[in-house]
C-alpha cells in the first residue's frame, strides 16, 4: 500500500525481451507485493487455439475461446500458470506460440476479456503488472509507470541465452526475427498498441544489469 493506504500498482511496459519478466518479479519480491504476467495470459489463449485447432485468422472463434478460458496463476514455491485447470507454464514459451500470440493479442474481443481479468485481479492488492497496455490502457491510474526497452540486438542477444540456458533450440536470427514482428504487430495494432504512457518513466536497459534496473524502479516506486 502507499503512504495514503491505497493499494501500489506498478506498471512496467516494454517491447518482448526487455527484461520485464525478470525485473517486474525481482520488484515485486523486494516491495512484498504480487506480480501479474499480462503476457502469460495472451499467450495462454494462443497455446489453448494452437492446441484445439483453431484458425488464429478466425477472429471470431479466437475471441468465443478468450471469453471462455480460465486462467489463473500459482505464486510461491512453484510459479505456474493453468489454463483450465492444466499446467501450461512451459507450453507457453513455445516458439510456435510466440510466433502466434500478437495476431491473437490484436483482436479487441480478446483484449476486452483479458483486460477484464486483469483489472479485476488488480482491485484486490498491491501489484506489479507487465505487458504492453497497462500504463496506457489497463491500469491509467497506476502511481508509478515504467516503460523498458533496449535494442533490438540487446533483446534479441538476451532471449536467446534464455532459450539456451533452458535448452531450447533456437538460432540468434530467428529470435531476432521473432522480436522484430512481435515490435511491429504490438506497436502498429489498432486497439491499445505498445506505446510509452505520457506519464512513464523511460528506462534504456541496455548495457544495465537485471540488479540495476531492480533497484532503479524499487527506489522510484518507494518515492512515489
Ligand atoms: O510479455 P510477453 O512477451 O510474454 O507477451 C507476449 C505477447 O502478448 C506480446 O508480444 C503481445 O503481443 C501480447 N501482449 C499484449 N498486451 C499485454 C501483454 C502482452 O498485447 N499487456
Amino acid at each position: 500500500m502507499d503512504r495514503r493506504g491505497n493499494f501500489l500498482h506498478i506498471a512496467i511496459d516494454g517491447p518482448a525481451g526487455a527484461g520485464k519478466s525478470t525485473v517486474a518479479k525481482e520488484v515485486a519480491k523486494r516491495l512484498g507485493i504480487s506480480y501479474l504476467d499480462t503476457g502469460a495470459m495472451y499467450r495462454v489463449v494462443a497455446y489453448k487455439a494452437l492446441r484445439d485447432g483453431i484458425p488464429l485468422e478466425d477472429e471470431e472463434l479466437i475471441t468465443t475461446l478468450a471469453e471462455n478460458i480460465e486462467i489463473s496463476f500459482e505464486h510461491g514455491e512453484k510459479e505456474a500458470v493453468y489454463c483450465n485447470g492444466e499446467d501450461v507454464t512451459e507450453a507457453i514459451r513455445d516458439a510456435e506460440v510466440s510466433r502466434a500470440v500478437s495476431l491473437v493479442a490484436s483482436y479487441p474481443g480478446v483484449r476486452k476479456r483479458l483486460v477484464k481479468l486483469q483489472r479485476q485481479a488488480a482491485t484486490k492488492g498491491s501489484f506489479v503488472v507487465d505487458g504492453r497496455d497497462i500504463g496506457t490502457h489497463v491500469l491509467p491510474e497506476a502511481k508509478v509507470k515504467i516503460f523498458l526497452t533496449a535494442s533490438v540486438e540487446e533483446r534479441a542477444k538476451r532471449r536467446y541465452l534464455e532459450n539456451l540456458q533452458s535448452g531450447k533450440k533456437t538460432t540468434l536470427e530467428e529470435v531476432t526475427a521473432d522480436i522484430e514482428s512481435r515490435d511491429r504487430l504490438d506497436s502498429q495494432r489498432e486497439y491499445a498498441p505498445l506505446k510509452v504512457a505520457k506519464d512513464a518513466i523511460i528506462i534504456d536497459t541496455t548495457g544495465l544489469t537485471i540488479e540495476e534496473v531492480t533497484a532503479k524502479i524499487v527506489e522510484i516506486a518507494r518515492e512515489a
